[in-house]
């Protein structure tokens, strides 16, 4: 796989230092200064390239964490798999990694009993071929390879402003292909993730996925389910919560991933005509509002995405003699216990997404039984929303939403309800954050967004 480096100089591509976040490039020069390597690195340096704003500036560097940590007084290190180093600024973390390497075979340690507890094992993996651990350093080129796409292993070169590519990275990024590197096979038995990512990626930036990735993850699609739980949990979230779920869904069914981590939904959708379309338009509401910066909580997607056949589910219920809303919280336990199997999704959401269907059946009986105590609940921002998206496709609770209309505009006060417990929560975490606890933000680091990187 290894080969000579494409070196792109500053004069013949376009990205720009301006277009890079301050303190970044403050980083990168620090740095370089002291002599070390110091590349923007990872999706930052594709989404520059294709004119977009990068959502973080990732920094890969021959610096070791703790020379990392000597360097900057705002450095924390985190990660138990692999350490690697938050900058805390403002209003930005800057993730700073020494370059890694992925595992040859001499560096394999199978997992037993006598190691999994080792502080130091460097690189493990398990029976199947997937890795468990990966903390060995390497070199530029070395980094390079072990990532994920040939579009996420594009580097941009402090010292000279040059950008540097191992793989085929900017050839693909032409001509818009999301490219394993290596043998697709192998890397997506290393970590089945990556076969949502390349769906992620595909699906919103309007990419193909290559032929032999394409196949692969055809063939591997059901070995998703052996990601943890808690990583699957924070890449559905990607998966939809980002703008683009509505044609993340449909590459999803195609390739069989829905129906991997999802069975009971895609067994639903596949039985009748028009249940997948209700599902994808419910997804681009939910689309619609992150990119108009209104945003949705997890519960608001899982209604969109489960709600239609967990309400149906419940209607069956109910019509064999259970009281309807004892129908919809089985129904709702099911579903929750059904996926927890595979996606963590913590109590307070699955509580959420049942307290939404509920009251949605109580908004929808005309006229509402206490409406002020109804437009009360935590919960009625987002089961308003909820049939919004439903109205907006079959028209059939517009009169429900109309007469709610009606009544918010006549009661201003009723409406004005708190913000969505997730919301509150995660706030409340940011500013207790300011004072990080150590231990706590290590393990949520090490099962978090960046587990894979
Ligand atoms: P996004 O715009 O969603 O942040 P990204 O490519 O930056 O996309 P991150 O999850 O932030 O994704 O990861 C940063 C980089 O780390 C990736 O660009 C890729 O090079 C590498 N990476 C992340 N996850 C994996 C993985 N599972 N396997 C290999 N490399 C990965
Ligand atoms: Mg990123």
């Amino acid at each position: 796989m290894a080969m000579e480096p494409r070196i792109v100089p500053r004069k013949e591509h376009r990205i720009s230092r301006k277009q890079v976040s301050p303190n970044a490039l403050r980083t990168l020069y620090r740095l370089h200064s002291r002599g070390f390597i110091a590349y923007l690195v990872g999706g930052c340096v594709r989404d520059l390239l294709l004119g977009r704003t990068p959502k973080d500036f990732d920094i890969g560097t021959n610096a070791t964490p703790g020379q990392i940590k000597k360097l900057f007084h705002n450095c924390r290190l985190v990660g138990r798999r692999f350490r690697l180093a938050h900058l805390r600024f403002q209003d930005e973390i800057v993730e700073v990694s020494t370059f890694r390497r992925s595992a040859d075979p001499s560096d394999v340690i199978e997992p037993d009993e006598a190691n999994q507890g080792r502080r130091h094992v460097r690189h493990m993996k398990d029976a199947n071929g997937m890795v468990l651990a990966d903390n060995i350093f390497g070199t530029p080129e070395e980094d390079a390879l072990r990532r994920d796409f040939t579009i996420n292993a594009l580097a941009y070169n402090i010292a000279d402003a040059s950008i540097v590519d191992y793989c085929t990275g900017l050839i693909d990024l032409k001509e818009r292909l999301i490219r394993s590197i290596g043998d697709p096979r192998v890397r997506f038995t290393e970590d089945p993730v990556r076969m949502l990512r390349a769906v992620r990626f595909a699906a919103s930036h309007g990419f193909d996925i290559e032929a032999s990735a394409w196949d692969s993850i055809r063939e591997l699609c059901s070995t998703i389910s052996r990601a943890s739980p808690s990583r699957l949990y924070e890449e559905i979230q990607k998966l939809f919560l980002l703008g683009f779920g509505c044609p993340t869904f449909a590459l999803l069914e195609k390739s069989g991933l829905l129906a991997a981590l999802f069975p009971d939904l895609a067994g639903w959708g596949r039985e009748r005509e028009g249940r997948f379309e209700v599902l994808e338009k419910n997804l681009a509401g939910i689309d619609e509002l992150v990119r108009g910066g209104q945003g949705a909580s997890v519960a608001l997607l899982f209604a969109a995405l489960f709600g239609p056949r967990l309400e149906e589910g419940a209607l069956i219920h109910h019509r064999e003699g259970i009281p309807r809303r004892q129908a919809l919280d089985e129904v709702c336990a099911g579903f929750l216990k059904e996926i927890s199997q595979s996606a963590q999704i913590p109590g307070r959401v699955g509580a959420r997404l049942n307290s939404i269907l509920a009251l949605k059946t109580s908004l929808c009986r005309m006229p509402p039984r206490r409406p002020a105590t109804l437009a009360g609940r935590p919960e009625f921002a987002e089961t308003f929303t909820y049939l919004e998206l439903a109205a907006g496709l079959k028209g059939e609770h517009r009169p429900v939403l109309e007469w709610w209309k009606a009544y918010l505009l006549e009661n201003p006060a009723a409406g004005a309800v708190e913000p969505p417990a997730e919301e509150a929560a995660r706030k409340k975490r940011r500013r207790r954050r300011k004072k990080p606890r150590r231990r706590r933000s290590a393990v949520v680091r090490e099962e978090g967004t960046t587990h894979g990187q």
